[in-house]
């Protein structure tokens, strides 16, 4: 044989045994994509006490693919529109889902992101008003799951009825919240008549009532000697905690309810892939009272640690070692608290809402006649016009709209101000701050005007807040830990409506209908 040919032989032989060899074997699908958002919780807390997290999430730091640098594209940066875009990749323009509540034209009042008088509260006051994701107009990852049609479940969990209902989308199974009036967790009619068994239990042994009068220390503190965060009992001297949920025990009841919602949903074990979301709440209450400078935060950031820790070996024993997809990200950030900031010779303090609307109205009042040209109620930095009073006049709404932010941008330390009609036509300053508006900013359900503060600056009387474009607000973590995911640390900026179309292509699912990010192939193994 001419060496050519033997050459050939060989060659054709590499050649049939590459065909012939098994294709990369893919990653094992998830039985179960445990998907969490720690309300409040700043990127910036995952490095700030990092030497002190030695449980759940010094685990997803240390194994898991952990991006530093992930953004909210959308100047909204509140509960609702974060727990939205969170598994829908959706922005509020395309979502309808712009703030956690917002004046409804149609009904001539407030409504929340979830409020549905179509249906009741189940397991709470009885008759009460329900909630449910009506309000929601796109698709959730695990609506899309179910879409798929393999039998799979769907809970969604928070002391939030909108945390708890908007990242597990329209076809959950159900979503559980807790309501404070009767100290239950309920749910709606929405989701199902009656509570299931294992949530009646529950609510039988009454978790909130071991918490009366209770103190929060210093989670190592060795006695009860020193001074606590915060008492449930008020009109001490020690500071009122407000609520359970403000409290690092509104946190451990999520926790639990999780845990048992795994046990009695049988979540982990369906021929598709199970969705649990959780949603710790009490971050959020505790940073809007104290700040995110103050021990408190650091206290309950590190609680949250061991919280999750109990919640991953809990999930891993239950739906087994290497089944579950954990992904976690946060729903915003915070501002630092005003007083906190200018003691540190850094910028910041606080408007006060009711004199921004007074001067938006007085000036509309001067220019076209007396009349109550703000919609009370309005929220300070979206209000709406009475647009009753605009076409009784038969003004032209662009004139009023301009009239009313050449006002409210004449007050002191409002940075920018928009019109419906800028952000519609895009007649806007080309810049990221522009964008972020544009993509919180859904005809239908929005206000007339956006008004956006200097950076450190809030509307609120006390304590302080979030929902702007500002990086403080926007900065969250991403992480994503289980089968499939490349574990590292990624640089990359990146934006939280990313994670919707990663799950899905991890899942092999559709994207969510509204979902505008990428998938992430970098963490893909
Ligand atoms: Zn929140």
């Amino acid at each position: 044989m001419a060496p050519s040919r033997k050459y050939r032989l060989i060659l054709s032989l590499l050649i049939t045994s590459a065909l012939w060899a098994a294709p990369p074997e893919a990653p094992r699908k998830p039985r179960l994509v445990l998907a969490i958002i720690i309300d409040q919780f700043r990127y910036d807390y995952l490095l700030r006490f990092r030497n002190e997290y030695h449980s759940g999430l010094a685990r997803l730091l240390e194994k898991a693919a952990v991006f530093s640098d992930a953004h909210y594209l959308h100047a909204a940066t509140v509960t609702a529109v974060g727990h939205s875009t969170f598994l829908s990749g959706a922005a509020p323009s395309t979502s309808g889902i712009v703030g956690n509540e917002w004046y409804d034209r149609a009904a001539s009042g407030t409504v929340t992101s979830v409020s549905d008088p179509a249906t009741k509260l189940v397991g709470g006051i009885p008759n009460a008003p329900g909630s449910s994701p009506h309000r929601l107009l796109v698709s959730t990852v695990p609506d899309e799951v179910k879409m798929q049609g393999a039998e799979s479940r769907t809970i969604g969990i928070s002391i939030k009825d909108r945390s708890a209902i908007l990242p597990a989308g329209h076809m959950a199974d159900a979503a559980y919240w807790f309501d404070s009036d009767s100290g239950n967790w309920v749910t709606s009619t929405y989701y199902r008549a009656e509570l299931p068994e294992w949530v009646a239990r529950i609510n039988a042994e009454h978790p909130a009532r071991q918490f009366i009068g209770a103190r929060w220390f210093p989670f190592d503190a060795k006695d009860e000697s020193g001074t606590p965060f915060c008492t449930m009992v008020a009109g001490t001297e020690v500071r009122f905690c407000g609520s359970l949920e403000a409290t690092p025990w509104g946190n451990e009841m999520i926790e639990e309810f999780a845990e048992r919602a795994v046990t009695g949903e049988g979540l982990g074990h369906h021929a598709g892939t199970d969705f649990l979301t959780v949603s710790f709440s009490s971050n959020d209450y505790v940073g809007h009272a104290v700040g995110p400078d103050d021990p408190a935060v650091r206290d309950i950031s590190i609680r949250t640690d061991i919280l999750l820790g109990k919640l991953f070996d809990f999930v891993e024993q239950q739906a087994g070692a290497g089944n579950t997809l954990v992904v976690l990200s946060a729903d915003h950030g915070v501002a630092p608290v005003p007083e906190v900031n200018r003691a540190r010779h850094m910028p910041g303090g606080r408007l006060d809402r009711n004199s921004v609307t007074d001067q938006i109205n007085q000036a509309l009042s001067k220019r076209f006649g007396p009349g109550a040209w703000i919609i009370a109620g309005s929220p300070a930095n979206m209000p709406y016009l009475n647009l009753k009073l605009v076409s009784s006049l038969k003004l032209n709404l662009a004139d009023v709209e301009r009239v009313a932010a050449t006002a409210a941008a004449g007050v002191e330390h409002i940075a920018r101000v928009y019109t419906a009609q800028d952000l519609a036509t895009g007649a806007v300053q080309q810049d990221a701050i522009s964008r972020a508006f544009t993509l919180s900013f859904y005809g239908p359900r929005s206000g007339d005007l956006f008004l956006l503060q200097e950076p450190y600056y809030l509307f609120d009387a006390s304590g302080t807040s979030h929902g702007t474009p500002y990086a403080y607000d926007t900065h969250v973590p991403v992480i994503f830990w289980g089968p499939g995911i490349k574990p590292g640390s990624y640089g990359e900026s990146i934006a939280v409506n990313d994670i919707a179309p990663t799950l899905a292509a991890l899942l092999g699912t559709s994207e969510p209908s509204g979902s505008m990010g990428r998938v992430l192939t970098e963490i893909l193994q």
